[in-house]
């Protein structure tokens, strides 16, 4: 049985007073959710003790957006995926399109930065996508198989089970533009081949959709029998609409 997870990215967005808000009304609905999904929050790493405070004894996981690409060391201003084990994180996000397309995160540093997170014993989320572009030119496949083999290169099939990958095509986020189930669905079913065809157990790995998911999209999507949750950006910053996804 693959799990099945809803997953918050804040962005950089938030505020303490946010944490103390959200994150207990996420706790409390989520105890009453009569479905077995994991939900996880991913604040910015500045609030992660804050979210974790306000998670004891809860089953909702938490974890951060992004790691460096090094273990440790004279890198100001990174946070090493040891540290976000170190403070409890659960997960770590790489290689989030915003990442590659305002950071310059490469394949080879995306690459890099899931080792360091599967060697510090957290899961990771590999973000995969493609550009409106590279959709129109009929490319999208094959970008976003080439962006999860070279992510996941020589990954032991034991180590599976630390990755949850999830495409997001970078014409859906934030611009309330979703792809439709079926087109979702088409592509999840072509990564699932992938993952295979690299001898992984893809029939056990988690593979969620984001990009624009609302309430609203949110059953259809997660109906798909290759979709098995979603990464939610703007709608995770509201309370209701975060539950009701889970939901
Ligand atoms: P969105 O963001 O839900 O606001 O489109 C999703 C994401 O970037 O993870």
């Amino acid at each position: 049985m693959r799990k099945q997870i809803v997953a918050a990215n804040w962005k950089m967005n938030g505020s303490s007073e946010l944490v103390h808000q959200l994150v207990p009304a996420v706790k409390e609905s989520v105890a009453s959710l009569d479905n077995a999904v994991e939900v996880v929050i991913m604040p910015p790493s500045l609030f992660v003790s804050g979210v974790k405070a306000e998670l004891a004894g809860s089953p909702v996981a938490f974890g951060v957006q992004n790691v460096g690409r090094w273990k440790s060391g004279a890198y100001t201003g990174e946070l090493s995926a040891g540290m976000a084990a170190d403070v409890g994180c659960h997960y770590a996000l790489v290689g989030h399109s915003e990442r590659r397309q305002l950071f310059g995160e490469t394949d080879e540093i995306v690459a890099e930065k899931v080792a360091r997170v599967l060697e510090s014993g957290l899961t990771v989320m590999l973000c995969v996508g493609e550009a409106l572009e590279e959709r129109e030119a009929g490319n999208a496949e094959a970008v976003v198989c080439r962006q999860v083999e070279s992510a996941l290169v020589g990954l032991d099939a034991a180590k599976a089970q630390y990755v949850v990958v999830a495409y997001e095509p970078v014409w859906a986020i934030g611009t309330g533009k979703t792809a439709t189930a079926d087109d979702a669905q088409t592509m999840h079913k072509a990564l699932r081949a992938r993952l295979s065809d690299m001898g992984l157990p893809a029939n056990e790995m988690s593979l969620l959709y984001g990009g624009s998911v609302k309430p609203d999209n949110a059953g259809a999507l997660f109906a798909q029998p290759d979709i098995d949750g979603g990464l939610i950006g703007g709608a995770s910053l509201k309370a209701d609409d975060f539950i009701e996804i889970c939901r």
